[in-house]
């Protein structure tokens, strides 16, 4: 059995006041905050050599982190251990009496599974054991423990699906800096999921403020394997009419104010982006949206523009004379960091109006707008948990293994902070 220590967690009065002293007077580096809203704490992880201290502080006087605090004082909370195969290690304990917290693997944070050790046995410590990526790929485990399994984006009109139930809030600070605002990790006809909206609470954000790179990290962070991505677009096709339905299957790239990938800073990478959509995600979509008779077309192109403000009339007669059929601010990113990260991509596409260049455009009142928005909100509300429910049947796809002739950069050459800090998404590849 292999063993590493991981991280260690230390309980905190205040994460302020502890960053006085690990980040500012150590020098150290905050690399991830989370908040878990049923546990209520929150977490910030930070970088020392290859292991991490987790910063633990309580957001509620019932929290267990307030509990231990009250009883024991600040100070060593627990330690994790990494092992490479936690169902040998938990054999390999009980076969000689290790008195256990778990006697069975449980979903962890970051998609990871772990059991404790209780604190008699360890001396007086909380001992975690965690299983890494290699190992959980090597035993199986399956994506319904992860805390998600897909992911799902709400863009102009989806904000929330009342569907959702188990609904808990996780708010995440990636190395990328804040996503949109908290996921909301919830069931949907079975399915664990975790929902996003992507302007944030109150639709407060333009396309070009997002922060893409912090909206598909944090579902990766997440353990998400597919995103489905809902988004009003404008219709540059005739029989592409108002609250259609497309799912896109290539983009035309019209932004040019945004950050497209994880990767720099001292690691080359080119992922593949020929088919800049899963086939398999998006096939399964378009049959699900035939199936209850929802108006939709199963292919597309999507030009991405930079916006906030609409196409001329130009640039909509030059979009049509290149073959698109669809016009969004969004998706071609996403699409982007989500085939760097590994992870299923698919659009669904609510048509909301016709671009400028038809003649009906002008035409269009701000309240048939609002009106096609909400309309398609419920649309997509019911296609989205239909193929969530549905997510099982889809054929096989090569999305989960994007990076594997990707990465040009040697391994030794890549810098210690961007190996820490990409790590899930390159570890499997460069350990
Ligand atoms: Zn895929």
């Amino acid at each position: 059995m292999k063993v590493q220590l991981d991280h260690v967690g230390i309980a905190v009065q205040s994460l302020e006041a502890a960053l006085a002293f690990y980040r500012d007077a150590l020098g150290l580096q905050v690399e991830v905050s989370e908040e878990v809203t049923s546990q209520r704490v929150r977490a910030h992880f930070i970088s020392v050599g290859t292991s991490t201290l987790e910063l633990l502080e309580a957001t509620a006087n019932d929290s267990a982190i307030a509990k231990y605090i009250a009883r024991r004082g600040p100070g060593l909370h627990h330690l994790t251990l990494r092992v490479d195969d936690l169902d040998l290690a938990l054999e390999t304990l009980k076969s000689k009496g290790v008195r256990m917290i778990d006697m069975a693997p449980r979903p962890g944070a970051e998609a990871a599974r772990v059991a404790f050790i209780h604190p008699a046995a360890a001396h007086g410590v909380l001992v975690e054991l965690k299983e890494d990526a290699e190992g959980a790929a090597k035993t199986g485990w399956s994506g319904q423990e992860r805390s998600a399994r897909i992911g799902i984006i709400g863009g102009s009109g989806l904000y929330d699906m009342a569907e959702l139930s188990d609904r808990e809030e996780r708010t995440l600070t990636t190395p990328f800096g804040e996503p949109s605002g908290p996921y909301t990790l919830a069931t949907l006809r079975g399915q664990r999921v975790a929902f996003l909206a992507r302007h944030g609470r109150g639709h407060r954000l333009l396309p070009s403020d997002l922060n893409f790179r912090a909206n598909i990290f944090g579902f990766k962070l997440l353990g998400v394997e597919a995103i489905i991505s809902a988004s009003a677009v404008g219709s540059l096709r005739e029989e592409v009419k108002p609250l259609d339905l497309m799912f896109p299957d290539q983009f035309i790239d019209r932004t040019y104010a945004r950050r497209g990938t994880f990767f720099g800073d001292g690691l080359v990478a080119h992922v593949g982006f020929a088919q800049p959509l899963c086939g398999s995600l998006r096939q399964a979509a378009s049959q699900t949206a035939d199936r209850l008779g929802v108006r939709a077309h199963p292919a597309g192109t999507y030009v991405c523009m930079e916006g906030p403000q609409f196409s001329t009339l130009a640039e909509s007669h030059l979009y049509r004379s290149w073959g698109a059929d669809i016009i969004g601010m969004t998706n071609l990113q996403e699409a982007k960091l989500a085939r760097e990260a590994e992870i299923c991509y698919a659009t669904l596409a609510l048509v909301t109006d016709y671009d400028c260049w038809h003649p009906d455009h002008d035409s269009v009142s701000v309240e048939m707008i609002i009106r096609n928005l909400t309309q398609n909100a419920a649309t997509a509300q019911q296609v989205i948990a239909a193929i969530v429910e549905g997510y099982a049947q889809r054929a096989e796809c090569h999305c989960g293994s994007a990076l594997a002739n990707a990465i040009l950069t040697q391994p030794d050459a890549i810098p210690d902070a961007v190996r820490r800090r990409l790590a899930p998404l390159i570890e499997k590849y460069i350990s």
